[in-house]
């Protein structure tokens, strides 16, 4: 999110399961963050100023519209800022620094494996998660993680 804040929706925690599933989650959006993947998209950017645009002219409405316009505001920052998904090269490179960077914290990576496996499994039948409409896990990001793996690993068991 703008500013560097990360945000996880309670809906994502049946596929976390626990402590060491939610550093997964945590690890993947801190490493978009840090390697500024929401600014190479430049949706936030857009965001930004159409939002403050549409603050001031909210400022001067009655609060009905100005209430329409907060659900616009959000309709389109879904559609832009937030749900579209990030390229496979950006998900490939946060799934990677992911996983460093949850090792560092003293979190498993290999538990990574298992919670991609079962958001995969997640995706057939119930709505989706926002995470999971923005991260579709797929054959090519399990096996890429398995190379990822032992890379991570090794600063894990360097603590
Ligand atoms: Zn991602």
């Amino acid at each position: 999110m703008p500013g560097g804040k990360v945000c996880v929706y309670t809906g994502i925690l049946p596929v976390t399961r626990d402590e060491s599933g939610l550093a997964v989650v945590m690890g993947h959006e801190i490493a978009h963050a840090v390697a500024n993947h929401s600014s190479e998209r430049m949706s936030h950017q857009l965001l930004v100023q159409m939002g403050g645009a549409a603050l001031s002219t909210a400022m001067a409405q009655s609060p009905q519209q100005t209430q329409n316009l907060f659900l616009d505001i959000f309709g389109l920052g879904s559609q832009v800022g937030l749900l579209l998904p990030y390229s496979r090269v950006q998900e490939s490179e946060a799934d990677r620094l992911g996983l460093i960077f949850m090792a560092m914290a003293g979190y498993d990576p290999r538990v990574a494996l298992g919670f991609w496996q079962r958001m995969a499994a997640s995706q057939q039948g119930q709505a989706p998660s926002e995470f999971l409409s923005t991260h579709p896990s797929d054959v090519t990001r399990i096996n890429n993680l398995k190379v990822y793996i032992p890379e991570a690993l090794k600063y894990y068991l360097k603590r």
